[in-house]
């Protein structure tokens, strides 16, 4: 496939960042082999040792291509990369560096269908969904954050009759690493590695090996958006192999993570006695609220896309249905019966609603969780077992069926721990403080969602759930300029807006004198 690369310009803001050269696309989809590299520095290269992994489809347990099994020499050259190019970069001019973000961004849409099928291919989600959500939002977080840098400001103090004058002076890191998950692979990418370029930072990037393939068509297009060599590098391998050596570089100075919270625990054993900045965005136990006096029929509608989005793998999901006891049988009733409705399809096809889960490890993963919620005592409502292939094509994929579970109490393990899948549970509140009681009943405290008409009691109940993000009467509305993030366990540090900005830069207190 051949990309004309003179389509893209920049915004026009600085003619200087024009694409640099035409690049020929390395990648099929569908139907052929893939072969990932490496992006570091100018080259897209395997791993220094030649070792590879294998990438699978999940909706058809298909080996569909090969990615570097990177390590620690791979994680060393593009530190030299990077490190070679951070003088350049941090002193490049800010109109500048958005221009190529603005290019990587155009790029992305120019691409769009493309990347949407490969996104859809290697993760498992209907394909509708990563045309509507994933992709367009990636091309939006490297838009947003052009502007973003362009807007951002830094504080300054003067006391009254003033003898001195103090300025917040926000510098780039320098070298930094963004390490991302595989449920919206290219969406927290660039969720990661915009705001860090743009405030002036190499990165050293590396996406899951689980769901790799649009990381690796964006670095084809790194250098042709105008980024100088050695400003983006992304490297692909396992966790505790490449990712660990860049957590543990000496001289890489912040990890950016988002993943599982034992990973994250693991990151911060090591970057925290090496005094490392981290952001951590981790995972979640989210409980959907329902007041007797809600909108019935839109919060069961959304309660359903909260709960089953992305086969419940999207860390802002619902997991824990908490009802008050007006409404609990009839909202119950109403939900089971969608719920059986919803079969997972071929994610492939532009009807399918619900895809495959993401591997065979994560498929066990989530059966192990339903059979031990059973064991628990809790009572099975519809769902609990593998879903049947919906075609020849998908005969060896990885789908589970919606699964609702009722009467289990808050301590089980199915309201403890994080499936990560389509698994609920419905549990009955009589009062405003038992549904508090319940919804922090958890070591997690990502998100929730609170249905009532009365925005008086959503305001209390927000006030008082622990989380780092509450939704009244919506789900999943996003505000890029709006700080994102968990407590407890969900993580530490807040992404987005100019959280990221601040997050990506260092800042340094200068005092003037006046006289
Ligand atoms: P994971 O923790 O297994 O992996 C995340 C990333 O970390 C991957 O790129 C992986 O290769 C890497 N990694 C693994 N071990 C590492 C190590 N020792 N050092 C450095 N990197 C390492 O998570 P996952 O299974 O890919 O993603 C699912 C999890 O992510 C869920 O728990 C979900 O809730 C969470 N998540 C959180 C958010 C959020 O914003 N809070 C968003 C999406 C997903």
């Amino acid at each position: 496939m051949h990309f004309d690369s003179s389509r893209v310009k920049s915004d026009g803001k600085d003619k200087k960042v024009s694409l640099k050269k035409k690049q020929t696309l390395h990648f099929v989809y569908l139907g052929s082999m893939l072969e990932l590299l490496n992006l570091i520095g100018a080259e897209l290269k395997p791993a220094q040792d030649g070792h590879w992994l294998d990438q699978i489809e999940p909706a058809t347990g298909r080996v569909t291509g090969r990615l570097p099994r990177s390590k620690k020499a791979d994680v060393d050259e593009a530190y030299s990369a990077a490190n070679e190019a951070f003088p350049i970069w941090s002193v490049t001019p800010i109109e500048h560096r958005a221009a190529c973000l603005r290019n990587l961004a155009a790029l992305i849409k120019q691409h769009s269908d493309v990347l949407a099928h490969a996104e859809s291919q290697d993760n498992g989600k209907p394909i509708s969904l990563a045309k509507s959500v994933d992709i367009p939002r990636a091309e939006q977080n490297l838009a947003y954050f052009a502007s973003a840098i362009e807007q951002f400001s830094s504080e300054a103090h003067i006391p009254a009759g003033p003898s001195h004058i103090n300025y917040t002076h926000r510098k780039p890191i320098g070298v930094v690493g963004c390490i991302s998950p595989w449920n919206l692979p290219l969406y927290l990418f660039t969720w990661k590695i915009a705001p860090a370029l743009a405030a002036g930072n190499c990165v050293i990037a590396k996406p899951s090996e689980i769901t790799p393939v649009t990381a690796w068509m964006l670095s084809q297009w790194v250098l042709e958006a105008g980024f100088p060599p050695g400003v983006l590098n992304i490297v692909h391998g396992l966790g505790p192999e490449v990712g660990q050596a860049i957590v543990e570089h000496p001289a890489i100075k912040a990890i950016s993570f988002t993943g599982g919270t034992a990973t994250g625990a693991h990151i911060a054993r090591t970057a925290g006695p090496m005094f490392k900045k981290m952001s951590l965005e981790l995972g979640g136990k989210n409980p959907a609220i329902l007041f007797a006096d809600c909108d019935f029929e839109k919060a069961l509608q959304t309660t359903i896309r909260s709960s089953f989005a992305n086969q419940g793998q999207i860390c802002l999901c619902s997991s824990r249905i908490l009802i008050e006891d007006a409404i609990y049988e009839q909202f119950r009733d109403a939900l089971v019966s969608k719920v059986k409705r919803m079969i997972p399809g071929d994610p492939m096809l532009s009807d399918t609603k619900m895809g495959a889960v993401v591997s065979a490890s994560h498929r066990d993963k989530i059966l192990g969780h339903i059979q031990a919620a059973q064991l628990e005592g809790a009572t099975l409502l519809c769902g609990g077992h593998l879903a049947e292939a919906p075609n020849d094509r998908c005969e060896k994929g990885y789908f589970v069926q919606p699964t609702v579970f009722e009467n289990a109490g808050p301590d089980c393990a199915i309201n403890q721990e994080e499936v990560f899948g389509p698994v609920i549970t419905l549990q009955r509140f009589h009062s405003e403080s038992e549904a508090l009681q319940l919804a922090n009943s958890s070591n997690y405290g990502l998100a929730c969602t609170i249905w009532t008409q009365d925005l008086g009691k959503a305001h209390r109940v927000a006030a008082g759930v622990e989380s780092g993000i509450a939704w009244v009467n919506c789900w999943l509305v996003r505000d890029l300029r709006t700080p994102f993030g968990g407590v407890k366990a969900s993580g530490v540090g807040r992404e987005g807006g100019w959280s990221a900005l601040q997050f990506f830069t260092e800042p340094q207190n200068v005092c003037v004198s006046l006289t």
